[in-house]
């Protein structure tokens, strides 16, 4: 964890006006994201789509449901099973207790969404629905923002993240003002980052597939959807079934719980990474056998270099002398841990950047070349590890000095081997 005073000294997402911009510009790419995606034409020529009427994207039943949703989830995460883990170090040495039950809340959301369908209440009413709850979901993250950003106020220094307390209200509002702000037992962040965000991507995605179905009177979803959603399917399982890793990312070791990540949980994941789905639903896409064939095994190639990757970092850091690791090199650094310098972590900086990055591209394939717009995942992901990877970049030269520098010399690549 970052040893630094938690006084924040340089500002990162462009600063006051860089965030400032960002909590505006967001929500509307959202809105125009979902806006072109429901035009019949949605190409780059047919920008700005028209603006729907205010009154037509509030609907209060349509915010009572995704309120209903927020709350199932978080009564999933109370439930006293799967087992209590301790979090890395804080600034004051103390560990923090995290209860690992997302693959339950997975299935447990697995079972009520059969139940709905079973009692035949339409699943659809999503995709019907699908602006006004991105922006019922936009209003109670802002709503949600603005009171973490109140209670952090009150919150001892120490509980401060590094990263957001600048002193500014903008810039903190946005990166998060306080590290792990908890009511109880209830750890706001981390709920946040897999639940309703992932769990909800998948169940936006099996939306999609219904109202593919039932729109284009089709008794089975078109090889597209089927794909697109198997894909998600399994990136969000996985991460769930590994959830404990998340304890040792940058969201929840560094960044503050603010706008930028409650927007990202709430709003961003399950509503544009769900674009492909959405986008085929209103723009059908016929692909061949052998066009799948060679999608399914882009994305499972990038599947093994993301899975491989991260699980070799976590063992290692989990126990760097487990006995199936010894054959891995290694440089020492003057905090106590090392960093691995040969296999997956030898080969670029990157490796699981890079297996998410093939992924990426795997989930638009499916959709065609007719559009960019499906691609928008594939590109803003691109352009979001990069700037990741360059935030990860600065803290670890930070943290291992010039044990970092012999890193990056000994790995040249950051990401793609001899391109990037
Ligand atoms: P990483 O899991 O790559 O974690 C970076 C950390 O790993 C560094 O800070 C350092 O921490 C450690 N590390 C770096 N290099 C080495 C090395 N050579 N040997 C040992 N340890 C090293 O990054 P993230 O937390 O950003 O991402 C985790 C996963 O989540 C990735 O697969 C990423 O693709 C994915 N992701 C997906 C997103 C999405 O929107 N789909 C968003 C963000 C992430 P330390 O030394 O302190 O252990």
């Amino acid at each position: 964890i970052d040893k630094a005073s938690a006084q924040t000294k340089e500002l990162e997402f462009g600063g006051r006006i860089g965030t400032f911009c960002m909590i505006v510009f967001l929500p509307a790419t959202v809105l125009y994201l979902l806006l072109m995606c429901k035009q019949e034409d949605p190409s780059i020529m047919n920008f700005p789509p028209p603006l729907p009427s205010f009154d037509s994207l509030w609907e209060t039943r349509v915010f009572g449901v995704w309120l209903v949703w927020f709350f199932l989830q978080a009564l999933f995460y109370l439930l006293p099973v799967g087992k209590v883990v301790e979090g890395i170090p804080l600034l004051n040495g103390r560990k923090l207790q995290y209860r690992i039950n997302g693959f339950y809340a997975f299935a447990l959301t697995a079972a009520a969404v059969g139940i709905f369908l079973y009692f035949e209440l339409e699943l659809h009413y999503l995709y019907d629905h699908f602006l006004q709850f991105a922006v019922s979901a936009i209003v109670f993250s802002v709503v949600f923002s603005i009171y973490l950003y109140i209670r952090s106020l009150k919150a001892p220094e120490e509980n401060l993240s590094s990263g957001g307390n600048s002193g500014n209200f903008i810039y903190d509002f946005f990166t998060g003002h306080e590290l792990n702000p908890r009511i109880g037992t209830f750890d706001l962040k981390y709920f946040c980052e897999l639940r309703p965000s992932l769990i909800g991507w998948v169940v936006v995605n099996l939306a999609m597939l219904l109202a593919e179905m039932k729109i284009h009177n089709q008794n089975v979803p078109s090889l597209s959807m089927i794909l697109v959603n198997s894909f998600q399917l399994l990136y969000v399982m996985d991460a769930l079934w590994h959830e404990e890793a998340i304890l040792t990312t940058m969201d929840i070791t560094h960044d503050g719980f603010g706008f930028m990540l409650a927007f990202g949980d709430l709003v961003w994941v399950p509503f544009i990474f769900s674009l492909q789905a959405f986008y085929l639903v209103g723009h059908p896409n016929e692909i061949s056998w052998l066009a799948a064939s060679a999608i399914i095994i882009l994305n499972m190639s990038g599947y093994y270099i993301f899975r491989c990757a991260n699980s070799q970092k976590n063992a290692f850091r989990k126990n760097p002398k487990d006995p199936r690791l010894a054959h891995l090199k290694f440089i020492p650094t003057a905090t106590g841990k090392s960093l691995l310098v040969s296999d997956w972590w030898g080969f670029v900086r990157h490796p699981n950047y890079l297996g998410d990055i093939i992924m990426a591209l795997a989930w638009s394939l499916p959709c065609g070349f007719n559009h960019i717009l499906p691609y928008f995942y594939v590109i803003y992901f691109t352009l979001f590890i990069i700037h990741r990877e360059a935030r990860d970049g600065r803290q670890c030269k930070k943290k291992y000095g010039l044990a970092w520098d012999r890193y990056c010399q000994r790995v040249p690549y950051r990401i793609i081997p001899y391109i990037y």
